[in-house]
């Protein structure tokens, strides 16, 4: 056992070197973006993160050494700033 990460918690991102987008085949280019990232069931948002967006569908995509680099931040607990995020149980209602 060297070291496995466990790949269960990136809920949203896959990690890969960007190739085509492993949904729809669409290209995948490389821009500055604004990341919700989920670890250990927290939500953490970085900003101006180099992320490989897919032209097509616009799913994301980070680079193993990105990705590391997020959880180092997340280990370090230095933020900008800290913002509150509404929460709400989704019922549908019979207004249309
Ligand atoms: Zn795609």
């Amino acid at each position: 056992m060297v070291g496995r990460k466990n790949q269960e918690e990136r809920e949203v991102m896959k990690v890969h070197e960007y190739g085509d987008c492993s949904f729809c085949q669409g290209e995948v280019k490389e821009a500055r973006v604004e990341l919700d990232y989920r670890y250990k069931g927290r939500l953490y948002v970085f900003q101006n993160v180099p992320t490989g967006v897919c032209q097509q569908c616009g799913e994301k995509y980070l680079t193993a050494r990105i990705a590391k680099e997020i959880e180092k931040k997340i280990q370090k607990k230095k933020w900008a700033k800290t913002i509150a995020v509404p929460v709400e149980v989704f019922t549908e209602e019979a207004s249309v």
